[in-house]
């Protein structure tokens, strides 16, 4: 495997765009960012992380746009002195760029209300291999018009294109907060009462559960404990499901850096249903179990065993692991055309998509 030989910072889109043209255009493979899967070949290294100006806000408009090398910490920064945010929540918070939130499509507990990266970019510049910028979506709320290829950057590693600039749409900080911890003696019990947050009028704007495991580690008891950060009059909440204890709001910065700071040399995530949870998250597991309970994805912190019953992906692997087992094989086919439409010559972040793309 080819060593990184040529390590490129462009500070600028054009920059950027010219970077890629170049390795591109001697067939060189790239290597864009920091690929989380080992081994990605990279002839030339490209980051982003230069690329740190603020291009627009209109915080009347609740729109930004910035450049993709920014770190979400200040961003979250900048947007605070008009009490505006965008929760998107990633583990390594304050170091991770938006452009590595985006390609990797990292998110965390408050996607419940707010949705991920998907739901709140309504706008980006990309640079492809041909050395062009492509401009998708724009800087207002409601976009309707054309493809929005942004979506297909979101979550691609890096294999595509290299996001240069990105546009968000802003939500205000709520006024009142609170975080109500609920603690249950089984996965059964705890599953009863998020039974009945679904189905209930007010719902909360995360809805985390965790296993004692988890729980020691962020500082709860070690028992299993669901945790709801209630927002819009929170004591309604307390009202509505009663016997909770208000803890700090700030365990969800806790419980959405668990994956930055944790020791664990296997990470599994699964998305599946909301019944489908019951299954992964059970009594017995003496690792953490991190579930979003009202959003359906379950990570597994070193389980003893993979239960093989949901779709999964190894966010953290030793080397040589099979980081995606279960891929869906017509997705796979449709993902493998789009590369190839993009990336004919394998070049860009080769196997970063969890080794398959
Ligand atoms: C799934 C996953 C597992 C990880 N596991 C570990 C771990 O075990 N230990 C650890 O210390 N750290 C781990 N990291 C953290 C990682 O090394 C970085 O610290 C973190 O992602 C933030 O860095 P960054 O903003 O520089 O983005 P990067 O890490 O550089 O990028 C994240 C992803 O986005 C892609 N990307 C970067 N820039 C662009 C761009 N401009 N356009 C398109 N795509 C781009 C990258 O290729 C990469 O696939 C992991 C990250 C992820 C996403």
């Amino acid at each position: 495997m080819a060593e990184a030989s040529v390590r490129t910072e462009p500070v600028t889109a054009q920059e950027l765009a010219e970077a890629l043209a170049a390795a591109a255009a001697q067939r060189q493979s790239i290597k864009l960012g920091t690929p989380p899967v080992p081994g990605v070949p990279g002839e030339v290294e490209i980051s982003t992380s230069r690329m740190t100006r603020l291009l627009e806000y209109e915080p009347r408009d609740l729109t930004i746009s910035v450049e993709a090398g920014m770190k979400y910490g200040e961003l979250q920064r900048i947007l605070a002195a008009n009490n505006q945010m965008v929760p998107l929540d990633p583990p390594w918070d304050d170091e991770v760029t938006l452009a590595g939130i985006l390609g990797a499509n990292l998110n965390g507990p408050r996607r419940r209300l707010y949705g991920t990266a998907r739901d709140l970019v309504i706008g980006m510049t990309f640079a492809t291999l041909e050395g062009k910028l492509v401009k998708t979506g724009g800087m207002v709320v409601k976009n309707v018009a054309g493809l929005d290829m942004g979506k297909l950057m979101i979550g691609s590693f890096g294999t595509l294109a290299a996001i240069a600039t990105v546009n968000f749409k802003l939500n205000p900080i709520p006024k009142e907060t609170a975080t109500f911890c609920y603690s249950f003696d089984s996965a059964a019990a705890a599953f009863t009462l998020r039974d009945r947050v679904l189905k209930g009028q007010i719902q909360p704007a995360a809805l985390d559960l965790l296993n004692p495991a988890a729980s020691q580690a962020v500082g709860l008891a070690p028992t299993w404990n669901l945790l709801s950060l209630a927002v819009a009059m929170p004591e309604r909440f307390l009202r509505e499901y009663s016997g909770g204890t208000t803890v700090d709001n700030q365990i969800w910065r806790a419980i959405a850096n668990f994956t930055a700071t944790s020791n664990a040399t296997t990470i599994a995530r699964y998305s599946t249903t909301h019944m489908g949870m019951k299954d992964l998250v059970r009594d017995g597991i003496a690792t953490p179990v991190i579930a979003r309970a009202a959003s359906g994805i379950v990570y597994l912190y070193d389980p003893a065993t993979l239960p093989q019953n949901a779709p999964y992906v190894l966010e953290r692997a030793p080397q040589g692991a099979d980081r995606w087992p279960k891929p869906d094989a017509g997705n796979l086919a449709v993902m493998r055309n789009i590369k190839n439409m993009l990336d004919p010559h394998g070049l860009l972040n080769k196997g970063a998509l969890y080794g398959r793309i």
